[in-house]
């Protein structure tokens, strides 16, 4: 037996049928039409967003990430429950603007924009975070032939990075943004061409759980920004200090004490240096919104047994929801929460059991002897934390199945 991450604390069940968004699971298939089925709750994304309100300083403003999940029903609803979108493509752009969200709250992150997607950038009057000097003079000989003051920020690889984080983006070479001892230059740079300039972007990690090492991530960061706000000597309009609010997926995680963070940034900004007094701070969150809204909802095909082990085969797998599998970020496979979800609260049954997507491939393997209730096909299984990096973040065209439906439920 292996034991499997904790199911995320806002989900019930009736007569064993496990609920999302106060609706039976069997219900939402059905009004789906079929499985593989991602459902996302709007309901826990709002409690999401009312408890990093309430937490964080006031003034502090809230990006959404959006390459954590761009459904669209699920974007068109960001557009109001937050202040801006960050975005990492041309067809994020086009996405971002589509669902309704102002260009002036869009920015735009990530290495190897072509000049057409910065074209279309500036001509919306989207904020790009540049992410290299030669991004930079792209992006301005662009403005001058659209005849457009570009906006533009720079991204900063911090020399810091986020301890404990599970995916470091700054600290050492990296692909992303200018490295800390030039960015200040970059930003004198910019202002000079008449580019109207932005302030910077600092995201120095993802998916950390220890509020301490956020904490002491984001002191770094507004100090880091001082002191390239003095090089420049000029106030940076917007400081974007990353994000990193990770979700506990795998056993013995706990969640992130986000009111510990919203405290200590609360002083820290009270005490910030003088040439930062007028600038405007943002947060950029993906799964730490949405993470823990999504679950995947997959069918049993098959039960069957090989050498005394039972595997349950599901009509999903990797190709929809790749991180279930341990092939997405993490270098050990560990156990998503799972459940039984037409028999929710059951006794779990004594024998494990293995579930397997139904892809051709022995990485399909969505949870490792697990101990559930009994369950035979037919029933459906459902695997939590599907909210972030499922569905778009998912070879689905690998072995040419369906791809998956999604539903968001309020
Ligand atoms: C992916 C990404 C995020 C979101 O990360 P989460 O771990 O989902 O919160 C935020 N900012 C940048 C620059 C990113 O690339």
């Amino acid at each position: 037996m292996k034991p499997m991450g904790p199911i995320p604390p806002f989900f019930d069940s009736e007569d064993g049928m496990l609920l999302i968004g106060g609706c039976g699971i069997a219900s939402l298939i059905e009004e789906a039409g079929d499985t593989p089925l991602f459902v996302y709750d709007l309901g826990i994304i709002k409690a999401q967003v009312a408890r990093f309100r309430a937490a964080m300083p006031a003034g502090v403003t809230l990006h959404y990430a959006m390459k954590a999940n761009p459904y669209a029903p699920l974007l068109e609803r960001m557009v109001s429950l937050t202040d801006g979108f960050d975005i990492a493509s041309g067809g994020e752009l086009d996405m971002a603007l589509r669902a309704g969200m102002q260009p002036s709250h869009i920015s735009f992150a990530g290495p190897g924009k072509r000049d057409r997607e910065l074209e279309a950038a500036i001509f919306a009057g989207v904020t790009i975070n540049l992410e290299s000097e030669g991004e930079a003079d792209r992006a301005l000989a662009i403005a001058q032939r659209l005849g457009k003051t570009p906006r533009l920020a720079i991204r900063v690889n911090p020399d810091f990075d986020l301890r404990g984080s599970g995916m470091r983006m700054g600290g050492g070479a990296k692909p992303f943004g200018v490295d800390a001892g030039r960015a200040g230059a970059l930003a004198s740079h910019v202002i000079a061409a008449g580019a109207d300039w932005r302030g910077f972007h600092i995201f120095a990690g993802s998916q950390a759980l220890d509020a301490d090492a956020i904490i002491d991530t984001q002191r770094a960061t507004i100090a880091l920004a001082a002191r390239l706000a003095e090089e420049v000597n000029a106030t940076p309009p917007r400081v974007n200090l990353g994000g990193g609010f990770g979700i506990p997926y795998f056993p013995g995680e706990v969640p992130l004490d986000i009111e510990k963070v919203g405290a200590a940034l609360a002083e820290t900004l009270e005490n910030r240096p003088a040439i930062l007094k007028d600038s405007i701070f943002a947060i950029e969150l993906g799964r730490w919104l949405v993470g823990e809204a999504g679950v995947y909802l997959t069918r049993i095909v098959d039960r069957k047994v090989s050498q005394g082990e039972t595997y349950l085969v599901v009509d999903g797998g990797l190709h929809h929801q790749l991180a279930a599998s341990g092939n997405f970020g993490t270098v050990v496979k560990r156990n998503y929460p799972v459940a039984i979800a037409n028999r929710f609260g059951a006794k779990p049954s004594t024998d494990p059991v293995t579930i397997v997507g139904c892809l051709c491939t022995p990485l399909d393997r969505l949870a490792d002897k697990v101990l559930l209730p009994e369950a035979k096909a037919g029933d459906v299984v459902a695997i939590f934390l599907a909210g972030a990096y499922g569905a778009s973040a998912s070879p689905s065209a690998f072995l040419g199945h369906h791809a998956p439906l999604e539903m968001l439920v309020e």
